[in-house]
């Protein structure tokens, strides 16, 4: 199976973000949560937040991954 997650991480996975390099809006981002979706300024250094707050969404996003991990049968 592949959820939203594993799509998400294969269109990112390339350098096809290189080719926008430098520029700032490349900084923006929609959260990774799919109940979310806000639209959020990444401002870490690496552009690595999936998120448009890691103690909030992070949190639920991790927490459901989790399940869904134990869940599997
Ligand atoms: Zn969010």
């Amino acid at each position: 199976m592949t959820g939203p997650d594993a799509s998400w991480c294969s269109s990112r996975a390339g350098d096809g973000e290189a080719q926008h390099g430098g520029q700032e809006w490349v900084r923006l981002k929609a959260c990774a949560n799919p109940d979310c979706q806000w639209v959020y300024y990444d401002g870490s250094r690496n552009r690595s937040g999936r998120w448009c707050s890691m103690t909030e969404c992070g949190d639920v996003m991790k927490a459901r991954a989790y399940r869904q991990r134990s869940r599997q049968s």
